[in-house]
Formats: C-alpha cells, structure tokens, sequence
C-alpha cells in the first residue's frame, strides 16, 4: 500500500530565509550538527519531562538516546533520537509553514555582518541542514499520532507522507541529510568525533556514532553465499591452510557498533578547580545556543540542610527576544534532581529580571516525580531560588569590579536591574549599587549612587535627579538653575523605566532621592535665603494671583519659586503625581483608560522667578492696573512655554505656534496682522517684545 505525498508551501520568510541558507558562502557549515543534537536533547527533555507524571509515556521506547549514523554509500547522515518524536500537525506547524519571530530577525541580523552560526539563538536552528543537504527527510514519530515524513530540497515546499513502509521508529525522530557531493567530510568518523567534541560534548543523553569496522573472521566456505548485506572477502593468508579445516577461511568482514562520544561526567558535578575556562565556554554555549563565551561564571555547591550544586553564567549581549514574551529562550535555566533533567521552566528557579542567567541547578533534595504544578509550591525549591538569586548579584558584583565588563553587562541589562529594583524587595537595595546615570557633573560617564554621595556638598541631605526623554532635552532644563549653581549635582534619568524604579527605590543609603521638577524641593536653604524668599512671596502675590486666574484650571497655583534663576518660569507637578516625563510616558502608550490618566495626571504648579526681568515688569504692570491687558495675553505664552520647557506636551501646538507668529510679525515691525486683537492692539512695550521674542532668535 502506498500514499500520496501532501505538499505544501514554506512560509514566505522561511522560504527566504532558506534561500539565504543555500546561497550566502559560509564556511563554518558543521555547526549544523549542533543544532540537530540540540533539536534531538530538547526534544528528549520532552519526553523525559512527560514520563514524569506519566511513566507510559515511555513503553513506546524506553531507551533514551541520540544516533548518528553516516552512510557513506548513500551519502548520507542521519541524527536520530529517541525523543517526543513530532504529530503530523507539528511537522506542518514546526518545519516550515508557521514563521517565529527569530525568522525575520535572524535575517536582519545576517545582513548586518552577523554570523550563521547564531543561528541556534534565533529559534531556526533546523533549517542550518540546508548548510551541507541538498535535500533532507525527517521520519518522526510521536506517541499521539502514525508514523510521518516530512521532506524537502528546499525551493519553495515540502511534502509530507504517512510513512507505512519505512523501518518503524517506535518513538522519535530521524533526520537523514542528502549531503552535497563537496560535503562527504561530515561522513567521516573522525569529524564528526571533532565536531561532537567541539559543540555538543554537554548535552546530557548519550550521542552515539554508529562506526563500522573492518574485522577478519573465520568463517564455513559455504556461509559466504548466504551472507548478505556485508561484504567478505577472500584473505591471502598463507598460514589459513595448514591450520584450518579445508572448509573454513579468513574474511574481512565490516561490524557496526555504537561509540558513545560523550561519556564525561556532568561538569557541574566536577570540582570547580579541575574546570578549565574553555569548557566553562562550551558548557555555556551547549545550554544557552549563545555563538559567543559568557561574561562571568560562578559554579558552586551548597551542602548542610539542602544540597545543590549549580552553575550561573552571565552572557556578553542580551539575546535578541529578552523581553519579546513571557517565553523562555530555549534552554536558559535547567532544574535537574541527581542527575536527571527535570524541566527548563525556570520561572520558580529565577525571577523574571534575572531572565538573562543562563545555568542549571542540580537538587539532591528535591523528589524526581516533580511536575510543573508541584514545582509551584514546593519550600526546597523556593529556598534553592533564594539562593541562586543571591549568587547572581554576588555574581554581578563580581562583575562591577572590572569597569569595562560592567559597562558591557549594564548596557546589555541595565533594563533588567530596574525591573528587578520593582520585582524585588528584598534585595532592593543590592540592586540599587549597581544603577548608573548620567548626571550633571557627569554627562559622558554614567556615575553610581555611591560615587554621587562622595560628591555631594556637606549642606546637601538628598539625591536630586530629574526624568526626561533624552540627556539632550534635560542637560539645560530650568529645573537645574538653582541646583547648578549650589554645587548639587542631579542624576538625569532618561530611559523610561527609569522613573518607575527611582519611586520604588525611594532612598539611597538613608538618603531620600528627591525629584527636581516636583512641588515641595528644600533646597537645604539658608536662614537669609528663606526670608528673602518669604519677602518675595508677598511682593508677588498679586501678579501671582492674577496669573492664576488669566490661567483657570491649567494650573493648581502660582507661586514664587527657589529652583530657577535664569528662566522666567516653571511647572512643578504634585510630589505624588505623575512628573511631566511620567505624562509623556503614559500618553506615548495611548492609555486606554482615560479616567486614569485624568486622576493621575499631573496638576501643575506655576513657578515664578522673580529675579527675571520678565516677571519683575509684568509685576509693575499689575500693581498699576490689576487688569493689565498685556499681562493676561502674556501670561498664556509663559505657559505654554513653560510647558516645552518642563517636559510637557502641548495640547494644542497650532495655538501656541500663531502667538509666536504674531510675536515675530510685530517684532518685524509687520503690520499685515489679520487678527490684529490680542497681543498686538494691546500696545505691549518694547522690552517684553524684546525678551520674549528675542529669546527665540538668540538676540539678547
Ligand atoms: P528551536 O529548536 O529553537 O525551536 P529549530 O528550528 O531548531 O528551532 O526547531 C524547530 C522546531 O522543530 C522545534 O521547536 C521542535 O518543535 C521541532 N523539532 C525539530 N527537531 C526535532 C526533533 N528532533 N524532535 C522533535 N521535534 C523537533
Ligand atoms: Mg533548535
């Protein structure tokens, strides 16, 4: 019996992706053999993990293993496992017809200068067997559905076809490579040994190579017929007659056998000492897919109540997807019980902001019928994750001893410390020493908390940063006037998370971080200072009262500020608020809730610097005429500039943009105004002209 085979058409990118395989000169091709152990591993995890909770699982196959078998007179390789094995729907789904995100981003990344051989990290790692096959044929099967294979010499499609007459896996999957005629080297013992040896030598089944050898046997004259299959040969042995019976003789004869290629002890059960850096590397890059070494290690045991042994390592880069999903990255963090691999799930082993360590942990305690929903609650578990957690930040620690490899690790996982300011409490303030800012005495180097309390002037009590969108938008921002000046320095906090983990943070060292542009800033001023200040208050109390009324509900209240000396004015938003940079935030994410961010939003507080000539005239104005005409049109401009100034958006650019406008045509001396009502006919006097509109033409 015989049945048609169903073809099918890749996906758009894989096709490309595909093309590129086949097309782009690579010469590193043998890492093909990586990805399918690595295929072959994974999908063992599988079953062993289902076998867990359920034992049947495994009747269909109980040996588990990896086989590789070259066939030189086919040209042929094969990578067989004893693994999960695929249902047709998964070799429809897995092998060419759904795309993964890493399709198009593995792509991107070759065509600018990335190597192949980060294939592995991109989640497509199967389709390197285009590398060195012309064509490839995947025979699998799964517990749940028939025995299938799935083909393909690329070009667009493969096929698939109930398999009714092929040799019967019991469970697994077969993948048989057609080498290209220039690739018979990856037939070859010796390489592929080497190859094994290189990339796969961690992987915790046992790869087998399927070697033949050339053995003499003696052999009945009349068995050399009904042999079939080998191949005998006759012997020149001179001494075969005197010795043996007429009816026997000598033949050459090839034998398989399987040779086991890793047979090394787990590396974690090794004593550290006897670990050399190199396969600390290969170990990493086997668990991790990662294409380069790791940062910094720390492989440790624990013995006493509990018993682990376990091995962190930190990448150089953050892969490609850290935050894409809530997905783990293949292979990041592996739990085992004595020696048997029980899941890659590693959420209850680290906390979603150390989703970067790469490692395994090997329990003594733990019992091995483990399953996914008893992992949840189990105290062993909980108590190994608290201490794999503190041997992380030892680890990061140990990192921020080196500057140059902080910097490469921070820029990789700055996000991921923030995160884990938010996430967790416990080590709050671990995590706080390793943030670094840009700050006003430090614009170039990012500097520590540490570092910026050394700074500080003795009459300073807090830390002062300011949020914003960019180092350029809040280097010179009005906010930093009186601080400059005072000699305290502010951290300028411009990545968004930023603002969310300084809230949480609160304090440094028992000292408040205080924000720059919110209500309420001390400013740890002197007894003259706070009078002259008071003196100032009720000096301006009546312009500030008119501002607030020109003005309505736009701000809270007008008041005479301390922070600012060459600016006009300020917004201060309230201290428990959204800050201006927290409003943009939220109103970039299109908030849905708009009741939220009407509650939240922040109420502004106008600023006055009386000390500015601007401010000081509109106060003459108002103390002769309370309705100074001048003043009301004025104040609407302060505002909104003051608005750009402090970080806000405006709500209304157009509105903003024709008061300039007529600003500029009278600073021209333009007549041709076509609503000549508000500020023109107001008559206002050259010297506000002057500053307002000279400020934007850089006159002074
Ligand atoms: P990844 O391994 O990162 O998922 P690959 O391209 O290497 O990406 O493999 C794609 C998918 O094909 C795997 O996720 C798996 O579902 C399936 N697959 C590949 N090889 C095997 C195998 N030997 N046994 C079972 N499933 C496999
Ligand atoms: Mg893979």
């Amino acid at each position: 019996m015989s049945v048609q085979p169903e073809t099918f058409g890749f996906q758009a990118e894989i096709s490309q992706l595909l093309d590129l395989i086949i097309n782009t000169f690579y010469s590193n091709k043998e890492i093909f053999l990586r990805e399918l152990i690595s295929n072959a591993s994974d999908a063992l995890d599988k079953i062993r993990y289902q076998a867990l909770t359920d034992p049947s699982q495994l009747d269909s196959e109980k040996e588990l293993y990896i086989r590789i078998i070259p066939n030189k007179e086919e040209g042929t390789l094969s990578i067989i496992d004893t693994g999960i094995g695929m249902t047709k729907a998964d070799l429809v789904n897995n092998l060419g017809t759904i795309a993964k995100s890493g399709t198009k981003g593995f792509m991107e990344a070759l065509s600018s200068g990335a190597d192949i051989s980060m294939i592995g990290q991109f989640g497509v790692g199967f389709y390197s067997s285009y590398l060195v096959a012309e064509r490839v044929q995947v025979t699998t099967k799964h517990n749940d559905d028939e025995q299938y294979i799935w083909e393909s010499a690329a070009g667009g499609t493969f096929t698939i076809t109930e398999d009714l007459n092929g040799p019967r896996l019991g469970r697994g999957t077969a993948i048989k490579l057609f080498l290209k005629d220039d690739l018979k080297e990856y037939l070859e013992e010796k390489r592929i040994r080497e190859i094994v040896k290189k990339h796969s030598e961690f992987i915790s089944y046992p790869i087998q190579l399927v070697v033949t050898k050339e053995v003499e046997k003696e052999v009945e004259e009349d068995e050399e017929e009904a042999k079939d299959g080998s191949k005998i040969e006759e012997v020149e042995d001179e001494d075969s007659g005197k010795e043996k019976k007429k009816n026997k003789k000598m033949v050459k004869q090839t034998e398989t056998s399987n040779e086991e290629l890793n047979k090394q002890k787990p590396i974690w059960t090794r004593n550290p000492s006897d670990v050399t850096q190199e396969e600390y590397a290969s170990f990493y890059k086997s668990i991790s897919n990662d294409w380069e070494d790791h940062l910094a290690v720390k492989h440790f045991s624990v013995e006493g109540q509990l018993e682990f042994k376990a091995m962190l390592f930190i990448p150089k880069r953050a892969p490609f997807d850290l935050f894409e999903n809530k997905k783990k990255r293949g292979g990041a963090f592996k739990l085992y019980v004595r020696r048997v691999f029980i899941t890659e799930d590693s959420e209850e082993l680290m906390p979603e902001y150390l989703n970067f360590v790469v490692g395994i942990v090997d329990s003594e305690d733990l019992p091995l019928n483990i399953s996914r929903e008893t992992l949840q609650q189990n105290k062993i578990l909980r108590v190994i994750r608290k201490s794999l957690v503190k041997k992380a930040l030892e680890l990061i620690q140990e990192i921020a001893e080196d500057k140059e490899n902080f910097d490469k690790f921070y820029s990789a996982f700055s996000k991921n410390l923030k995160l884990g300011i938010h996430e967790d409490a416990a080590n709050r303030s671990k995590i706080a020493e390793f943030l670094r800012f840009h700050s006003t005495k430090s614009v170039d180097e990012q500097t520590s908390f540490k570092d910026y309390i050394t700074r500080m002037p003795e009459v300073q009590k807090s830390i002062y940063y300011l949020t914003g969108e960019s180092l350029e938008a809040v280097k010179d921002s009005p906010f930093l006037e009186v601080l400059k000046k005072k000699g305290f320095e502010v951290l300028l906090l411009v990545d968004p998370i930023d603002e969310y983990a300084v809230t949480q943070l609160k304090e440094f060292d028992g000292k408040s971080l205080v924000c720059v542009s919110k209500e309420g800033l001390e400013l740890e001023e002197t007894e003259e200072e706070k009078k002259a200040r008071e003196t100032e208050a009720k000096e301006f109390e009546s312009l500030c009262s008119a501002i607030k009324e020109n003005l309505g509900d736009k701000v809270e209240k007008v008041v005479v500020s301390n922070r600012i000396s060459d600016s006009p004015c300020v917004l201060v938003t309230g201290q428990f608020g959204w800050s201006s940079n927290m409003e943009r935030i939220m109103k970039a994410q299109a908030l849905r809730d708009s009741s939220m961010s009407t509650y939240m939003a922040s109420k502004k507080t106008m600023e006055l610097n009386p000390h500015h000539p601007i401010i000081k005239e509109l106060k003459n104005r108002i103390s002769e005429d309370k309705s100074d005409k001048t003043v009301r049109d004025l104040t609407l401009l302060l505002f909104e500039t003051a608005l750009l100034t402090s970080g806000f958006t405006l709500t209304a650019p157009q509105d903003f943009a024709q008061r300039i406008n007529r600003m500029i045509a009278l600073g021209l001396s333009i007549d041709s105004e076509p609503e000549a009502e508000p500020i023109s006919a107001a008559g206002a006097d050259e010297t506000v002209i002057e500053e307002v509109g000279g400020s934007m033409e850089e006159v002074d």
